[in-house]
Parts: C-alpha cells; sequence; structure tokens
C-alpha cells in the first residue's frame, strides 16, 4: 500500500536502525578482540552452529584429503605440516615426516634442482618436475612452491600434483602419433601394387570366362574377392589419414536415398553368403550430400552387421522419414556391445575388449569412418544395442526434397 509515511513513523524506523548497527558493530568488536567462540546461523529450516574450531577442522580436513600432496616447511627445510597424501608420495607412514629435513625425502638424481627451487621460491613462485619413490613405483610429480606470510612469521607452502595419468595420456597420444605415421606410410606404399594386382585379376577373369574353366574362374574370383577386402581397408587407412589432416574431400551432388539402399544391399549381399537382409523400402527421398561416401558409411554398417553376428541370423533395414529428417535402422541379431564400451566405439582404433580381438578382423576404423561423414553431412548417428542380443545402428540426414 503507498502512502506518505509521517515523520513520527521514519523517526522510529531510525531508531530501530540505529539499534541494529550498534548491535553489529559490537559483534565486529567483538570478533576483533577474539570474545567470539562461534556463530549461529539461521537458515530455511535449521539452525547452524559456526565455530572457529569447526572452520579451521574444515579446512585442515580438506588439506588432509585432498590427492595432492601438500606441506609447509620452515626456512630451514624442516616440515612443519604434510598431509597423507605426501607422506604416500614418498612412501612413509602416517605423521613420520614432520620435524624432519624436507631435502632428505628428495631422491639423490633431484636434490640439486629442488633445493635451486626452494631457495628460488623465498621471493618468487617456482615450479619443478621430478619422480618421488610413490608406494609401489616411481610417480612423475609436478612441485609448485610458494612463500607464505603467517603473522610474521614466513613458510613454504609446496603443493605436489601426480602427474602420472596426465604422462599415462601424453605416452598414449604418442603412440596413437606414432600408429597414424606408420600407416600412412604403409597404406600409400600398398595403394598402387594392389591395384595393380587387382588389374591383373580382372585381365585373367576375363581370359579364363570363354576358356569354360571353372575351377580357375572359381579361384580368380576369390582372389578378387580377397583383393576389393584389401583395397576397402586400405582406403580406410587413407580416410583415416585425410580426416586427421580434415582432407577428407566431399562430391556433393542430389539423389534417392532408396536408390542408394537398394544398391548397397544387392551389392553387399551378393558378397555375403551368410545372413539374409531384409529391405523394404519406405517412402523415398532426396538427400543433397556425398553419394559415394553415403554408400561407404551404409557398407560398413551392413558389414558390422554381418561379422559381429551368426550366420543364421538376419539383418533387417529399414527408413523412417520424421519431418524434413530421414533415418535409416539397420538391426543385428549378434553378439551386442557391452554397456560399459559403448561410449567408445565410434573412437579411432576402438575395438570392443570381450568380444575376443583375434575372433573378429578389423581395425576399429569403420564406425569413426561413418561418424565423420554423417557429421559432415550435419547428420547424427548412433546405436543401441543389448549383450548376446544384437544391436540396433542408425543414422539420420536432412532431406532435400
Ligand atoms: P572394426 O573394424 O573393429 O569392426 P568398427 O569401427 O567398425 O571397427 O567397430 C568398432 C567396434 O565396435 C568393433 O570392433 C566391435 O567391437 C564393435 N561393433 C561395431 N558394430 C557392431 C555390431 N553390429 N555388433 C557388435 N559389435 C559391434
Amino acid at each position: 500500500m503507498n502512502r506518505n509515511r509521517t515523520y513520527q513513523e521514519i523517526l522510529k524506523e531510525n531508531e530501530f536502525l540505529q539499534a541494529q548497527l550498534e548491535e553489529t558493530q559490537d559483534i565486529i568488536n567483538a570478533i576483533k578482540m577474539g570474545e567470539v567462540d562461534a556463530f549461529i546461523v539461521k537458515n530455511k529450516n535449521s539452525h547452524e552452529l559456526y565455530t572457529l574450531k569447526t572452520a579451521d577442522q574444515t579446512y585442515r580436513l580438506f588439506i588432509e584429503k585432498m590427492t595432492d600432496g601438500a606441506l609447509t616447511i620452515n626456512k630451514e627445510g624442516i616440515i612443519l605440516y604434510a598431509n597423507s597424501s605426501f607422506e604416500k608420495m614418498v612412501n612413509q607412514p602416517t605423521g613420520s615426516v614432520i620435524g624432519l629435513s624436507f631435502h632428505d625425502f628428495i631422491p639423490e638424481q633431484f636434490k640439486i634442482k629442488v633445493a635451486k627451487c626452494v631457495d628460488y621460491s623465498w621471493t618468487k613462485e617456482c615450479r619443478c618436475e621430478i619422480f618421488l619413490p610413490g608406494q609401489d613405483k616411481q610417480i612423475p610429480v609436478l612441485m609448485s612452491m610458494n612463500k607464505l606470510e603467517i603473522e610474521n612469521e614466513t613458510a613454504l607452502s609446496i603443493i605436489i600434483t601426480d602427474l602420472s595419468f596426465q604422462k599415462e595420456a601424453q605416452q598414449q597420444r604418442m603412440a596413437l602419433d606414432r600408429k597414424d605415421e606408420f600407416i600412412s606410410i604403409a597404406s600409400h606404399e600398398l595403394k598402387t601394387p594392389v591395384t595393380t594386382i587387382k588389374g591383373y585379376i580382372q585381365l585373367l577373369q576375363m581370359g579364363y570366362k570363354n576358356q569354360a574353366d571353372d575351377n580357375t574362374s572359381l579361384l580368380l574370383s576369390r582372389a578378387d574377392a580377397q583383393v576389393t577386402k584389401l583395397t576397402r581397408l586400405i582406403e580406410d587407412l587413407l580416410d583415416v589419414k585425410k580426416i586427421e589432416t580434415g582432407q577428407l574431400a566431399f562430391h556433393i551432388e542430389d539423389f534417392s536415398f532408396n536408390d542408394l539402399i537398394l544398391e548397397t544391399v544387392e551389392e553387399m549381399s551378393r558378397g555375403l553368403s551368410v545372413q539374409k537382409i531384409i529391405y523394404h523400402p519406405g517412402m523415398d527421398c532426396i538427400i543433397e550430400g556425398d553419394r559415394l561416401k553415403i554408400a561407404q558409411v551404409i557398407t560398413n554398417l551392413i558389414g558390422n552387421a554381418s561379422k559381429y553376428s551368426s550366420s543364421e541370423t538376419t539383418i533387417y533395414i529399414k527408413t523412417v522419414i520424421t519431418g524434413n529428417r530421414v533415418r535409416f535402422y539397420i538391426k543385428d541379431e549378434g553378439i551386442g556391445i557391452p554397456p560399459d564400451q559403448q561410449d567408445r566405439v565410434f573412437e579411432r582404433f576402438f575395438r570392443v575388449k570381450t568380444q575376443g580381438e583375434n575372433t573378429y578382423s578389423g581395425m576399429g576404423l569403420g564406425l569413426y569412418i561413418c561418424s565423420d561423414i554423417i557429421k559432415r553431412h550435419k547428420g547424427t548417428v548412433g546405436f543401441e544395442s543389448e549383450i548376446n542380443k544384437g544391436s540396433v545402428f542408425y543414422f539420420e540426414l536432412t532431406i532435400k526434397k
């Protein structure tokens, strides 16, 4: 309600506020004089008691529980405080290092390096990387040293971060880089001879076609199928290199999605002597994209559905149009993918561990390439899978018309 307050009312309010201010001032003075032991703070549902002791305890517990090693040393290098993570890093029992010399816990080969860093850090923050003994194996660590000023006393705080995880990740990255480099060279070198062999096989096939030599023709068509497999493998490797360097080129055109699926399914059915593929074309649509690359995705998904299923099962393919998007589904009745590894199957070189790496051939590149091709078409890929029941992989693209 809006009304003008009277002079008396304002005076009363002023007195009330004045009293509150004085009370607050008294509290501040009491805190300054060390006369306050505790605060009770009223929260929504409860009252909480805060004491200086609990605040200090919380802080100590936090330092004690952190995975980084934390310690303070004095000018003489004597440890004033150390948490249990530091004690683990130097393989000492809990509570045994306080009062001892920090330098005694540094391995011989790093003593000079650490001593220099300690000296320097009394003037400016200093960091150094060394190895500490650890409990069962040496651990790479980063030491960060800072001067602390506490009530006219000076000490050095040292935070020690375990770098094992980062170093491992770095090594994995380097191994992956080496793998990439080897693959890049090998695939380039293999491409020309394999293409030439394929050419010769096709020439021989033409020659034997007219001679009614069934046995030789059969052997030649088997050789051709194997060389085709090898060519696909090399192309996958070259594609990965191109994806990594952003050089995978796309040739965009309009095409019928149904025609492309039919063609690919027919071609794959000829190659797969095992499972039956069931595809009933639904409503057709036009896609604007790289026809060959989308065919490559479908080929790959059919190849996987077949590879990871037993021969007496069936592979089902369908498409569903929703609004301006079309989704391609491929369902198999195969071995499925364990839930704990599902989020990694689109990673480069990833292969499911429990499936028996030697039972199924492959390099863990197909899905990585598929996902890149679909993403470059502004589409999405995904799957659902259940162990020993099967998987449904899908990708979705925008329809042009
Ligand atoms: P790979 O050449 O190993 O088949 P992919 O990139 O195509 O490589 O697939 C990655 C991994 O995902 C495979 O090694 C396999 O473990 C798993 N996977 C892919 N598709 C299927 C599927 N349809 N059923 C079961 N596991 C699959």
